[in-house]
C-alpha cells in the first residue's frame, strides 16, 4: 500500500485530527523572478523549445493558412520539468503551424512557485475570506454584494491574481502560457472532485467580448469578481490531466489559445477545436474562426489583440463559470454559517 493511501485512510478515520486541508498549500504568493522582464533575445535562440516531430495522423483539416506570428512567454510551476515544458510548447507550435500561425518567444522559461491556479475547497475559501477581508463568508448566501463576491474571488483565484499582477500587468502584445501540475488545487469539496479534475485548462483574457459566461453570471460579473485589468491574455494548463487524456497535448493547449485569440466554444461540431471537450487529436478550425485569429494577430503588429476595457472571460469553460461559482458560493456560505 502506498503511503498516500494510508494517509487518506487515516484522515477518514480521524477527521478531528485535522489532516486534509492543512496539507494542501492552497494560497501561493508569486514574487517576481529577477530575470523578469529581462532583455528580449533573438527568437532563433529559443527555437529548440519548439522543436517537434510531425504527427500526420493528428493533422487537422486546413481550409486556409494565415501568415501570422504570435509571441508567447512561458512559465512552469512546481513539478513541471524542462522536458514537459518543451513537449507542451512544441505541441502548441505543431498545431498552429498547420494554419500558418508561428509561435515564438524571446525569453527563457521562468519558474513560478505554483502547484495550481484555483481553489475549490470551501473551508479554505471561507477561512481566507475571514482572515483577509472585511466581509463574512455568510454574505455568500444567495448572491452577495460586489465586495462579498470579490472576497470569494480573491480566495478562489488567489494564485491566478498573484500571477497576473506579477507577470501579466500591464498588458503586452503577447500571450502567457503557465504550465502547472493541475488547474484546480487538490482537496476540492468531495462532490466537486469530478468537476475539479476535469479542468484541463483555464484562460483569462480581456479580449473575448461579451463572452457567454464572462459578462453575466448571476448578479456580479466575472470581471468584478476577478478585479484585475490591463493584463496580457494568460493561459493555465493542467499538464497532469492533459497527459492523462491524450498522447499529445496539442489540442488542449491549442484550444486555450483559441480562447486567448477571442474564440468562444463551438457546442455543435465535435470535430472543431473549440468544442468544449477534447475527443480527437485532429480537431480543426473553421473559416470564421481563422478570420478571428487573423484579425487578432494582425491588429498589433502580428501579435495579440489587447484592449483594456472589455469584460473578462473565463476561457476554458466560459459556459460553466456561472455553475462553478454558484456551487462554491453556496458551499462557502454553508461553511461560514457553521
Ligand atoms: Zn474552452
Amino acid at each position: 500500500m502506498r503511503p498516500s493511501t494510508l494517509a487518506s485512510i487515516a484522515c477518514l478515520a480521524l477527521p478531528l485530527l485535522g489532516c486534509g486541508d492543512d496539507k494542501v498549500d492552497f494560497f501561493q504568493p508569486v514574487t517576481k523572478d529577477p530575470g523578469f522582464p529581462g532583455t528580449a533575445g533573438d527568437p532563433d535562440a529559443y527555437q529548440s523549445l519548439f522543436r517537434y516531430t510531425p504527427n500526420p495522423s493528428c493533422a487537422p483539416d486546413v481550409i486556409r493558412k494565415l501568415e501570422r506570428r504570435t509571441e508567447i512567454r512561458i512559465f512552469r510551476g512546481y513539478g513541471i520539468t524542462p522536458d514537459m515544458t518543451a513537449r507542451f510548447v512544441a505541441g502548441l507550435k505543431r498545431y498552429y503551424d498547420y494554419y500558418g500561425v508561428t509561435m515564438y518567444t524571446r525569453h527563457d522559461v521562468i519558474e513560478v512557485p505554483l502547484d495550481h491556479a484555483m481553489v475549490m475547497n470551501s473551508s479554505a475559501i471561507s477561512d481566507w475570506m475571514s482572515k483577509n477581508t472585511n466581509v463574512s463568508p455568510n454574505c455568500l448566501a444567495g448572491y452577495g454584494s460586489v465586495d462579498c463576491e470579490r472576497a470569494m474571488g480573491g480566495a478562489m483565484f488567489y494564485n491566478v491574481k498573484q500571477f497576473l499582477s506579477t507577470y501579466a500587468e500591464p498588458a503586452q502584445d503577447l500571450i502567457n502560457v503557465v504550465l502547472l501540475k493541475r488547474v484546480v488545487a487538490l482537496d476540492p469539496d468531495d462532490d466537486d472532485s469530478e468537476l475539479a479534475w476535469g479542468v484541463a485548462g483555464l484562460g483569462f483574457s480581456e479580449d473575448l467580448l461579451n463572452s457567454v459566461g464572462g459578462s453575466d453570471i448571476g448578479t456580479t460579473s466575472l470581471a468584478d469578481i476577478m478585479d484585475e485589468s490591463n493584463f496580457s491574455p494568460t493561459v493555465f494548463i493542467s499538464v497532469n490531466l492533459t497527459d492523462f487524456l491524450l498522447k499529445e497535448p496539442d489540442v488542449v493547449i491549442a484550444h486555450e489559445f483559441g480562447h486567448a485569440y477571442g474564440l468562444e466554444h463551438d457546442q455543435w461540431d465535435e470535430g472543431n477545436l473549440m468544442y468544449p471537450t477534447v475527443n480527437r487529436c485532429d480537431q480543426s478550425l473553421d473559416s470564421s474562426q481563422l478570420s478571428t485569429i487573423e484579425q487578432a494577430t494582425a491588429k498589433y503588429g502580428n501579435s495579440l489583440l489587447a484592449t483594456h476595457d472589455d469584460p473578462l472571460a473565463f476561457l476554458s469553460f466560459e459556459d460553466r463559470a456561472g455553475e462553478i461559482l454558484d456551487i462554491v458560493r453556496q458551499r462557502v456560505a454553508q461553511v461560514g454559517a457553521r
